[in-house]
């Protein structure tokens, strides 16, 4: 599954964010309840109302949304790259995320302590990003001693590392984060498996008080300025209302969003701006028995998209039977599609279009 790995200084709020993600109502779909996989791991349903569509039309028994994961990283203050802090284990926990959420304070409050006593999510943001980037430097030192041999041997995957990291480093130590890089297609595949902090896509998460949920404020414009500048994401939620959405059921929870001016969830936007961020896309089975949502990578072909079911499914792969979601719904239902000529028989090649109803035939 797709893992967002939840940052920022202490007291901006992500601890309140991560319980009102995980116990959330929507969170906890019925049949897959919310599981607890460390304190700080939760796994939360995706939000997607065109499943509960499809569901209604195929009269589903059970709805089983697709998964996206969530960490709380706790511990990463100034200095956490030279050790201090959670230090070394909150930058392992990092490097296994496939993206991260970084929450800034974006609200003032006397009561509640900011770690450097000022309220500037921009600068906080810079910190934050200052230790990934002096943690990669220090990996990127490493890893460089540790090839060396290989590389004067004339391995060639190694000479490949090392001309990636020395490009890494270079940004770095120009003061940029190793996203900036321009890495050619075929360099692509080595360059993730840098796993370098810097190059995790960032969604900000702009914690605003509840007052400004609904339109966000002086401080959160200045994060969304931000996160256009970088080519990375941002969202505007007020973390305590999020919390107390998540103790309502769906109905009063409705009842409230409208009452504070909101139309939308703040942790539906969070979830399906990750989406986004991620480059992620969701296909649908359905049937009698579930309507379930899957999640892949834009771009996947039928036989991949098989293969987020059961490898068995990817291997034996013959053919997807599909049909557009706008075709299930408007015609009502997978046999009413079929027989307006709507169910495509796709092979191989086939690229899945996000919300494509697929039913796959494979060879056991
Ligand atoms: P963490 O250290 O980043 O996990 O922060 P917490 O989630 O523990 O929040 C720190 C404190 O800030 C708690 O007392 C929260 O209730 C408070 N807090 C979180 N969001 C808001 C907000 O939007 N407005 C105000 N006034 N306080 C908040």
């Amino acid at each position: 599954g797709f893992k967002m790995g939840i940052v920022g200084l202490p007291n901006v709020g992500k601890s309140t964010l991560f319980n009102a993600l995980t116990r959330t109502a929507a969170a906890q779909a019925a049949n897959f309840p919310f599981c607890t996989i460390e304190p700080n791991v939760g796994d939360v349903a995706v939000p997607d109302a065109r499943l509960e569509k499809l569901a209604e039309i195929a009269g589903s028994k059970q709805i089983i949304p697709t998964r996206m994961t969530f960490v709380d990283i706790a511990g990463l203050v100034k200095g956490a790259s030279r050790g201090e802090g959670l230090g070394n284990q909150f930058l392992a926990n990092i490097r296994e995320v496939d993206a991260i959420a970084h929450v800034l304070r974006c609200f003032e409050d006397g009561d509640v302590t900011h770690v450097e006593n000022r309220v500037d999510p921009v600068a906080d943001a810079e910190t934050i990003e200052t230790e990934l980037m002096l943690a990669d430097i220090e990996s990127i030192d490493k890893r460089l001693q540790n090839i060396v041999r290989k590389v004067r041997g004339g391995d060639k995957e190694a000479v490949q590392q090392e001309r990636l990291l020395r490009a890494a480093l270079a940004a770095l130590e120009d003061g940029k984060p190793a996203r900036v890089v321009d890495v050619d297609a075929e360099d692509m595949r080595a360059w993730k498996q840098l796993q370098l902090l810097t190059t995790k896509p960032v969604l900000y998460v702009c914690n605003v008080g509840e007052e400004d949920a609904a339109e966000g404020n002086a401080f959160s414009a200045r994060v969304a300025e931000m996160a256009a500048a970088e080519g990375n994401a941002h969202v505007v939620i007020s973390a305590r209302i999020e919390e107390e959405i998540s103790q309502l059921d769906a109905e009063e929870a409705q009842m409230f969003l409208e009452e504070m001016g909101l139309h939308e969830a703040g942790l539906d936007r969070l979830i399906r701006a990750g989406y986004t961020l991620l480059h992620l896309e969701t296909y649908f089975t359905v049937g009698p028995k579930e309507a379930r949502a899957w999640t892949i990578p834009s771009g996947a072909t039928a036989p991949k998209a098989a293969g987020v079911i059961h490898g068995d499914f990817e291997k034996g792969f013959i053919r997807a039977e599909t049909i557009a979601y706008d075709d299930f719904v408007t015609l009502g239902g997978e046999q009413a599609a079929k027989e307006a000529g709507k169910m495509r028989a796709e092979g191989k090649a086939y690229v899945v279009r996000d919300g494509d109803v697929l039913h796959f035939l494979f060879n056991t």
